[in-house]
């Protein structure tokens, strides 16, 4: 089963195509092309038949482990089943052929599209304006700390700290720090929630900004959040909500109503792009009116029966990406909203927390539930009452790929020892999510019999357990055979 480098099945003089003869004088390229832009020497592609390309990328795509092949429940990332019709509707040639430069009045369909997508965010967040612009949540993220900037700036203020709570996801601190304000990291309450007194004691005029995530990283509901942004308002500091979590939450709260000035919403996480291996996804970012200034050029808008490109914002922050957005992604998350409706939204929300809290009450007599036995749409269990064994999160992680599931996400959360971070969303059947939980449980009883075995794992798959830290620092990117 093992499969050489396309490199090192090439043959000199192998080819995949055969051209007819010329029946035109051939010319010498250097009169086509200009002297600095020729090759000193052929590149080196590789040289093969036809059927060897084929049998090559196509073996390659049968080891991909993806939703449309098993189950998929790492924590955070929400790899749900994604309609394939929404492919179809974002490969259509009237999108597909659309160049990012077309004058306005030949791109209408595709400026009301995006119009119609940031009306559809702005309803489902509670938020007043939307771009469509950022790449991903990171990307929003970004965004969001440079427009907390521009607010502050514009009011002539300049403050420096922007506070965090330890449950957070670690592109958070990375975009406050990217964007030059302080990381103020707070310790959540026993409860795994925001301790309010606590944020109220670490508050002053130099704060700029919170960032939340609601339901958090624990799979929790933020309570207190509406008494958290009055205290973070009080100072005029901003609320800044994590959209990564949305799935746990659209159709039935909106963040606009908790307090929240500034929204990102992963598209690729909550509204239908596969993802996973890094992409294409959309981080669109809304805002409340008072930011609305600070956006990025362009934004789409729409006046009489016109939709157009509006560059002209004095105080904006400026572009923050090529063109508009990843606009396949947000055809695609057009397409599943207006087809799931309003109610439909509310009705996959549910359906992902009834599912979260169905594998919970499955597993939390075997490994332990730290914050409870109710969750929204994900929750975090530890595998440290294995620690005795010798059997740690990552052996859970590692036997699991033998079964045929992807782990969870592990050790994230970090407040959580040996955390196992598990989302199953709405797609999944009943029968799957037994199998799972047996699949853990059985695991864990191995760990008690047998740890030596899941120290061996995975076992099944094509390569073995890997030294994580080597991997990245040293990463082997040449297959040799028996490795
Ligand atoms: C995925 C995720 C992000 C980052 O989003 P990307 O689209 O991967 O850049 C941020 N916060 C949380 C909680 C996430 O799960």
């Amino acid at each position: 089963m093992s499969e050489a480098l396309i490199f090192e099945q090439s043959h000199p003089g192998r080819t995949a195509v055969s051209l007819p003869e010329l029946d035109v004088p051939e010319k010498p390229l250097a009169e086509l092309v200009p002297e600095r832009f020729l090759r000193k020497q052929p590149p080196r592609l590789p040289e093969v038949s036809e059927i060897q390309l084929v049998r090559h990328f196509t073996r390659l795509s049968q080891r991909n482990f993806c939703v449309d092949t098993h189950f998929y429940p790492l924590g955070s990332c929400t790899m749900k089943y994604n309609p394939k019709v929404n492919e179809r509707v974002a490969s259509l040639d009237g999108f597909a052929h659309l160049h990012p430069y077309q004058p306005e009045e030949e791109a209408q369909g595709i400026l009301q599209l995006m119009y119609e997508t940031q009306e559809c965010l702005s309803e489902i967040s509670g938020m007043d304006r939307f771009t469509l612009q950022p790449a991903a949540g990171a990307h929003g993220e970004l965004l969001g700390m440079m427009l907390v900037k521009a607010y502050h700036q514009s009011k002539g203020r300049l403050p420096k700290r922007v506070i965090v709570p330890d449950t957070s996801h670690g592109t958070n601190p990375a975009s406050v720090a990217l964007t030059g304000f302080t990381v103020e990291v707070l310790s959540s309450r026993a409860d795994g929630m925001i301790d309010p007194d606590a944020l109220a004691g670490a508050m002053d005029d130099d704060v700029a900004a919170i960032m939340s995530t609601n339901p958090n990283t624990l799979g929790l509901f933020e309570k207190e959040i509406v008494r958290i942004a009055e205290i973070a308002h009080r100072h005029d500091a901003l609320m800044y909500y994590d959209g990564a979590n949305l799935n746990g939450l659209m159709g039935i709260c909106k963040p606009g109503e908790m307090g929240f000035d500034i929204v990102h919403v992963n598209l690729h996480k909550t509204f239908s792009t596969p993802h996973g291996g890094g992409g294409p996804g959309a981080g669109p970012v809304g805002v409340k009116e008072k930011l609305a200034p600070f956006l990025p050029v362009p934004l789409v808008e729409k006046e009489g029966d016109r939709y157009y490109l509006n560059y002209g914002l004095p105080q904006s922050v400026g572009k923050i990406r090529a063109f508009y957005g990843n606009i396949s992604v947000i055809i695609k998350a057009y397409a599943y909203i207006l087809a799931l409706g309003g109610k439909g939204l509310a009705r996959a929300t549910r359906g992902a927390l009834v599912n979260a809290n169905y594998l919970l009450s499955r597993l939390k007599d075997t490994f332990p539930a730290p914050y409870g036995d109710r969750c929204m749409h994900e929750f975090v269990l530890s595998a440290a009452n294995l620690k005795e064994h010798g059997v740690r999160a990552l052996d859970v992680a590692k036997a699991l790929i033998d079964t045929g599931f992807h782990p969870p996400t592990v050790y994230f959360p970090l407040t959580v020892p040996e955390a196992m971070m598990i989302e199953p969303t709405e797609t999944e059947t009943r029968e799957t999510l037994d199998a799972f939980s047996s699949a853990m449980i059985e695991i864990a009883e191995t760990a008690r019999a047998n740890p030596d075995m899941l120290h061996e794992s995975p076992r099944k798959a094509v390569v073995r357990r890997l030294d994580e830290v080597k991997a990245a620092r040293q990463p082997v990117l040449r297959w040799k055979q028996g490795v």
